[in-house]
């Protein structure tokens, strides 16, 4: 790390592997921020840059490119106050509320994940596999900006899988498929299917919240593409998922579970070790993320913030928005 903010006040900063593909595109060029990839995959380690400071607007710049590239950013020894998590965060969109997820400090725009050493690992099975939050809302969150207070001292990492890759790696008769169909998400029973479990399996919910039913469904494409560069991406994972749009619960299920069964792939994968004072930001539209409940009798306490997203376009969406078919997959 000190070589890291050494060789940043330097002229020359090390582009590593500069003119190589990572995450599936060509490494970008990178010249406030030094940036470490994690695997070939996704994900990368960014130093260089001090949270807590306002940032200049090429260092702005190239922490938006890195998120964009690579979906999951990591800087490490960010001892920041709540305003300053915000403020950070607010670069990436505005705040949001999510309806299920426990607030943190009385604050409704911030959650935490806490588990303390005496409970026992209370995960759903569906968040035992990779997911995206809260994908049920009208426009789900973008990203979210996590950091880690208290964490144990092996384990309980956050796993992410690439969603682009995980898309373009399918043959063309099932992108195509793909491509046209429609997904009921909805988390309506949330606290209904919390209510039915032994009270020790139970997860810590948020308890009111000012979301209607209606805003609990929606139907979203299963295959998501950016709104600049039209890339797709798989949309389609378990949690909260009902059914394809026109398929009955039965053929809904077989084809979401192998496309979950995809993403388990670990050349689609990183994972990141917290730290206290981890701050971690991840792409929720294109990205999947999973905890790594491997850890017991400790204390695992990370708070964050959840950015808002647009509505999720699909495939359809490409012409209104002026994108055309050579642009549309931008696989090398
Ligand atoms: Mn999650």
């Amino acid at each position: 790390m000190e070589a890291a903010l050494k060789a940043q006040n330097s002229t020359a900063l090390p582009n590593h592997g500069e003119g190589t593909v990572v995450a599936g595109l060509p490494m970008p060029r990178f010249n406030r921020i030094l940036v470490e990839p994690i695997t070939g995959a996704c994900g990368a380690e960014i130093a260089g840059v001090d949270l807590r400071q306002p940032l200049d607007d090429e260092t702005r710049q190239e922490i938006m490119k890195a998120f964009e590239h690579f979906l999951v950013i990591v800087f490490r020894n960010q001892d920041l106050t709540i305003d300053q998590h915000k403020a950070f965060s607010d670069l990436f969109g505005p705040r949001m509320e999510l309806p299920q997820a426990p607030t943190y400090g009385g604050q409704n725009d911030m959650q935490e994940v806490r588990r303390e050493a005496f409970e026992p690992s209370t995960v759903v099975p569906s968040f035992e596999h990779f997911h995206t939050d809260s994908p049920f809302l009208e426009e789900p969150p973008k990203c979210i900006v996590m950091r880690a207070l208290e964490v144990p001292k092996f384990g309980g990492d956050t796993a992410f899988s690439n969603g682009y890759m995980v898309y373009e790696s399918l043959s063309e008769g099932l992108r195509k498929l793909l491509d046209g169909l429609d997904v009921v998400y909805s988390g309506r029973d949330i606290w209904e299917r919390n209510e039915r479990l032994p009270p020790e399996k139970r997860l810590r919910l948020r308890e009111t919240h000012g979301f209607s039913e209606h805003e609990l469904e929606n139907i979203h494409p299963a295959v998501r593409i950016h709104p600049e560069t039209g890339r797709k991406a798989l949309f389609a994972t378990t949690s909260y998922f009902r059914r394809f749009v026109g398929w009955n619960d039965e053929d809904s299920r077989a084809l979401v579970n192998y496309l979950q069964s995809l993403a388990q792939h670990l050349h689609f994968h990183c994972r990141v070790k917290w730290k206290k004072d981890t701050l971690i930001v991840w792409d929720n539209r294109f990205l999947l993320h999973r905890g790594v409940h491997d850890y017991r009798m400790e204390r695992r306490h990370l708070i964050r913030t959840t950015v808002r997203g647009e509505r999720p376009l699909g495939p359809r969406d490409l012409a209104s928005l002026g994108l055309s078919a050579e642009k549309e997959t931008q696989t090398p």
